[in-house]
């Protein structure tokens, strides 16, 4: 079992002009353990985006207190790449277009990026882990062939974005608005992706706007961001709760004037 906790993380970005800095994380903590996948949702702004790009390293984003720690060890001083390697996934954290380089090229170079030098993958067990997974997601082999994300249509990025959570297999994937501008077959198609992964081995934080991605994928936690912070944790029947009341149900009954 993996775990994954952000304890009383503060977060600060510069803002644009004024050379100055502004605190956005005010203080989040959350235990996530493989096997389980939590949701946060959260209205515009709050920092939802900011919690996923600080867990994978981006370097906008200034810790000033507290900690993350994978598996017990603090990784908030690793590049990208190592916590990538440590079994963290953040999509859309690939680049958009790699020229000369074809998805599938990318996708192998990737799983063996955080193998030992002596297990590479075969070219043999790579085609078909790939073959079995475009099935699962109805792509087209076509797809993998090209170069990287060029001409991809935005549902075709998702599917892709899938793909490489599939064939990577990380410990724990931060998978933020993966349903944003999805049509409803394609949602269909990467619930049914991220599902497959559901098991002892793997965990998922899935950050999004609306309930109706968690119909497809059951969140066992789900936990509501406003401000900065986590105010509110429950099962699955807290977004129900939150489609149905919308956050100003919530800041009402917690007393909050943000
Ligand atoms: P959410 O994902 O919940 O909509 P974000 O984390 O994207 O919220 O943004 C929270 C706040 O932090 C917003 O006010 C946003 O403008 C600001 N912010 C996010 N990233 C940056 C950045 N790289 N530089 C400056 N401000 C940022
Ligand atoms: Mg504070
Ligand atoms: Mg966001």
């Amino acid at each position: 079992m993996a775990t994954l906790e952000v304890k009383d993380l503060h977060v600060e970005v510069e803002e644009e002009q004024e050379n100055q800095t502004r605190e956005i994380l005010k203080g989040v903590n959350l235990t996530m353990k493989t096997g389980e996948i939590h949701a946060i949702m959260g209205p515009n702004g709050t920092g939802k985006s900011t919690l996923s790009q600080t867990i994978m390293g981006n370097s906008a984003y200034h810790i000033t207190k507290g900690d993350i720690l994978l598996n017990g060890e603090s990784i908030v001083d690793m590049p990208v790449d190592e916590r990538a390697r440590k079994g963290l996934f953040l999509a859309m954290q690939y680049p958009a277009e790699i020229q000369g380089v074809t998805n599938a090229e990318f996708l192998r170079a990737a799983i063996n990026a955080r193998r030992a030098e002596d297990d590479q993958i075969s070219v043999m067990a790579f085609l078909k882990e790939l073959d079995k997974n475009l099935a699962l997601l109805d792509m087209s082999q076509e797809m993998t062939e090209r170069y990287l994300n060029e001409g991809f249509s935005g549902g075709e990025k998702k599917r892709n974005e899938i793909l490489q959570l599939l064939m990577i297999k990380p410990s724990f994937a931060l998978l933020d608005e993966i349903d944003s501008g999805l049509d409803i077959d394609a949602l269909q198609v990467v619930s049914k992706g991220v599902n497959s992964m559901r098991g002892d081995n793997f965990g998922a934080l899935i950050i999004t706007h609306y309930q109706r991605l968690l119909n497809y994928i059951v969140p066992d936690v789900v936990h509501v961001m406003m401000d900065g912070q986590i105010v509110k944790s429950g099962n699955a029947d807290l977004a129900k709760k939150l489609e149905s009341e919308g956050y100003a149900g919530l800041r009402d009954e917690l007393g909050l004037d943000v």
